[in-house]
């Protein structure tokens, strides 16, 4: 790392006079790169680790400035550079001094923070480290935006939060899934393998990956969420149901993929419901799932499934798609898609428990 530092110092005489001028423009967003093999670090200094490196001319979104130090958006997340090798511009062009105002008109707009303590995040994702947290009411500017989550930040802070998190206009409202018992239980496991795909995949599989995925996003929103399987192994339907019996469940979800071999063009999302007090959950969800996704509707429909029939607490069976279908298999075992799958789940539920 030494040796880095050492390269660095070679044109430092120039670079510090660029830094005085260009320091006190913090409400830029971009910054230039101005020296080949700038190291990009996890912190604001030089004793946090090297995650990366860049060249000269290299154009970074800067998300925060500090102490010499500018944040800039990197591989999915943030980064550090010494503001001593970046030209830092403006995002206000236009040539007028302009006095901070605090409207936010820049970037892709404004949000409001729809819950306390929700995580800010330094990447895009859920398993990324925690680095803040933002409350009730809170609005940021919009930085940038990948698949569900926007990368925000404010004069104090910057980082990364679920979409559904935020609102783009200051509703107070809430998930309502906060405290609710959720039962997630992924079909079949083990020596069941559930129906078979195109290419061979295992439903229990998908099943599995979609409950990880649906699990994550609740535990974000409050809910207490309880699985009927948590590794790959074969769980009875009476387990099952007997699990969501014993719990005060406020919403059981069983999930499943479906196949047909014979006619593979077949596609679609439907929603199953066997009691009449599970109707309502059932067609919340299957709305979401499909203005989430854009799949073909099969709709919300009363069936026979044990896990439904048995389970005596609002309850219903998800058939996320077709695996016999070549394109959709595909598409299927991609995490952007399970995560269109989980935020469909995700909205149908809170627009049930509203
Ligand atoms: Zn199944």
């Amino acid at each position: 790392m030494g040796g880095n530092r050492v390269r660095f110092k070679k044109s430092a005489g120039l670079l510090l006079i660029l830094c005085f001028v260009f320091i006190p423009v913090v409400q830029a967003d971009k910054a230039v790169v101005t020296t080949d093999g700038l190291i990009i670090r996890s912190g604001p200094g030089t004793d946090y680790s090297r995650i990366g490196q860049v060249n000269t001319g290299k154009e970074l979104y800067i998300t925060r400035v500090e102490n010499g130090w500018v944040e800039i958006a990197f591989n999915n997340g943030s980064g550090w550079v010494t503001s001593e090798y970046v030209d830092i511009h403006s995002n206000s062009s236009d040539g007028s001094d302009n006095t901070n105002s605090d409207d936010g008109s820049n970037g892709l707009g404004n949000i409001f923070i729809q819950h306390d303590n929700t995580h800010l995040r330094k990447g895009p994702s859920t398993s990324s480290d925690i680095i803040g947290f933002a409350n009730k009411g809170e609005e940021f500017n919009v930085l940038s935006e990948e698949e569900n989550w926007y990368e925000i930040a404010n004069d104090e802070i910057s980082g990364f939060i679920v979409k559904e998190f935020a609102a783009s206009h200051s509703i107070l409202s809430s998930t309502g899934l906060e405290d609710k018992t959720i039962v997630i239980d992924a079909g079949h496991g083990g020596r069941d393998v559930g129906a078979i795909g195109a290419s061979g995949t295992y439903e229990k599989d998908f099943t599995f990956q979609t409950m990880k995925e649906l699990k994550k996003e609740l535990v974000i929103l409050g809910a207490e969420v309880v699985l009927t399987r948590r590794t790959d192994r074969f769980v009875s339907l009476d387990s099952r149901t007997s699990l969501a019996n014993i719990t005060d469940t406020d919403a059981f979800i069983s999930i499943h993929y479906n196949s047909f071999p014979q006619t593979p063009e077949v596609t679609g999302i439907g929603t199953y419901y066997y009691h009449k007090h599970s109707e309502e959950l059932a067609r919340s969800v299957q709305e979401s799932l499909i203005s989430k996704t854009g799949a073909n509707d099969r709709e919300a429909l009363n069936e026979d499934y044990h896990v439904i029939r048995q389970s005596f607490n609002p309850s219903i069976l998800v058939e996320l798609g077709f695996i016999s279908n070549p394109e959709k298999e595909q598409l299927l075992e991609t995490n952007s898609y399970q995560k269109q799958l989980v935020s469909g789940i995700v909205a149908g539920l809170s627009k049930y428990f509203k």
